[in-house]
């Protein structure tokens, strides 16, 4: 609603473009009733369900993840675009030429059965203005003997044009052996991949928050420190732990499983180790001593950890110690210090009496499967589209940015990529990770957003 929106500073944007790298989008456009739904649905490899075969009738623009022989991308499904269209048509066709702008490779479908029209025409200077790679496609050649009418789709000047069917499948194969050649050479090849092997922890917290205790505690508990996992090679810096059932590699816990107590090497050293230990993790325990005030120096690891971009479980120890009053106090301190990274999950345990040491892997599973989740561009766009509409971003001086779709091309963690016609307001692009984090969950897990205003 507004009121959320209010009350939010109308700072610099958020997000570095290159900081996170997308697959290729390709938008399909042309008039409407000429295929395009019926083609991304054919590229998307799904049965449409209704195809409205209503002349006019126009859509919103919608996104979908596509895969073709293993190289994968986003397309773009443009509703129709109509040149001279007016009030909600006119706004498709500006959805059409924005799509267009933020694409690496345009399918221009023309029906041929119908043959190039002027509305074509117009389009077609449109798209040389754009000056990104387009294919012609000439759609609705269900037969052979339609291969005739395609061919006299070379007067467009926009090369030569593939004959497919998009409702039959025939010529798809080709056409998308042509999109694939046409992408960018350093566009990424797939969405990232997760990675396998025991899922890997760092345990870091201040000297004397108990992570020896801790460890030590687990390892008994489960009657189990593993020395070797087949088929992965263990740093003998290493734990190999079983928690929960599962072995777990807690990273650079050397100093850890021999001594008991202080704090090795210099406090520069320590937490240079310490950031090494969150980077080489999938998912990080920080551990605080509940029965102490949090510290400057739990303080800086909370940043050291929530700009590492990995999981994060917040156990908050010797819970044995804690009265009422202390908890009273606790949970002042934890509302106004832990503000940074509020989607952090947290367990309060003793690592001395054991007290829910067994609610430690299930909130590490949590954190892990929210960091490795992913919202398929369909699903996103579909809620994003609902959520835009309910709550666009503010105008300034007389404009508004707008989003024009979202992806996800990757997790651990979860990034997003929003495509839009200008940058976006810090607020509300704080606003669409709190609203997404609603919806999607990824609790125990950061996200990364990045605007990609239009080239
Ligand atoms: P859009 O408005 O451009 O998205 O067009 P649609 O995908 O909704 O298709 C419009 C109409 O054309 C529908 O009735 C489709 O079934 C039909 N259509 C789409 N592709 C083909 C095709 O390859 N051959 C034939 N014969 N009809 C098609
Ligand atoms: P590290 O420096 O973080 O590895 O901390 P240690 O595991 O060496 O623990 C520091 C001190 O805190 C030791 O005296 C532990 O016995 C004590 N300690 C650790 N966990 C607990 C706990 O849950 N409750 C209490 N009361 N003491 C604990």
């Amino acid at each position: 609603t507004e009121q959320e929106l209010a009350g939010l500073p109308d700072d610099a944007p958020v997000g570095d473009e290159n900081e996170i790298v997308a697959v290729p989008v390709v938008a399909v456009v042309g008039r409407p009733n000429v295929g395009k739904s019926t083609l991304v649905n054919r590229i998307i490899g799904r049965r449409q369900a209704v195809v409205e075969d209503v002349p006019g009738v126009t859509r919103d623009r919608v996104a979908y993840d596509a895969n073709w022989i293993g190289r994968e991308f986003t397309v773009v499904d443009t509703g129709g675009w109509e040149p001279d269209a007016k009030d909600r048509a006119a706004a498709i066709a500006r959805q059409a030429e924005a799509a267009i702008a933020t694409a690496d490779v345009v399918l221009f479908v023309v029906d041929a059965m119908i043959g190039a029209t002027d509305d074509d025409e117009k389009a077609v200077k449109m798209l040389r203005r754009s000056k990104k790679p387009v294919l012609l496609v000439a759609n609705k050649v269900d037969n052979q003997a339609r291969e005739l009418e395609a061919h006299a789709l070379w007067s467009l000047g926009l090369g030569q044009p593939y004959p497919i069917s998009a409702l039959h499948g025939r010529g798809s194969g080709e056409l998308l052996d042509a999109v694939l050649a046409a992408f960018p050479t350093d566009a990424p090849l797939m969405r990232e991949q997760k990675e396998r092997g025991p899922r890997r922890v760092a345990l870091v917290g201040r000297p004397n928050v108990g992570k020896s205790s801790l460890l030590n505690r687990l390892a008994k508990e489960e009657r189990s420190v593993v020395d070797s996992v087949a088929g992965t090679t263990v740093d003998p810096v290493d734990s190999m732990v079983t928690v929960g059932g599962e072995v777990w590699q807690f990273v650079d816990t050397a100093g850890l499983r021999k001594r008991a107590g202080q704090a090795s090497g210099t406090e520069y050293y320590a937490s240079l180790r310490t950031s090494a230990a969150i980077e080489a993790s999938e998912v990080t325990v920080v551990l605080f001593d509940a029965s102490e005030v949090i510290s400057e120096q739990d303080q800086r690891l909370l940043s050291m950890v929530s700009e590492a971009g990995r999981g994060v479980v917040l156990a908050f120890n010797k819970w044995d110690l804690v009265d009422d009053d202390r908890r009273h106090y606790l949970d002042k301190e934890i509302d106004r210090e832990l503000k940074r990274i509020p989607w952090a999950l947290r367990v309060n345990i003793s690592a001395l009496t054991g007290r829910a040491v067994d609610k430690l892997a299930p909130a590490l599973r949590t954190a892990l499967r929210s960091w490795e989740k992913r919202i398929s561009t369909g699903r996103l766009n579909q809620w994003l589209t609902a959520l835009v509409q309910a709550t666009p971003h503010p105008v300034r001086g007389g404009r508004a940015p707008r989003i024009m779709f979202a992806t996800q091309p990757g997790s651990c963690p979860p990034k997003f990529v929003l495509f839009t016609t200008g940058q976006l307001d810090a607020g509300y692009v704080r606003f669409i990770e709190r609203k997404l984090r609603e919806e999607f969950g990824f609790e125990g897990s950061p996200i990364e957003i990045a605007v990609k205003p239009r080239k």
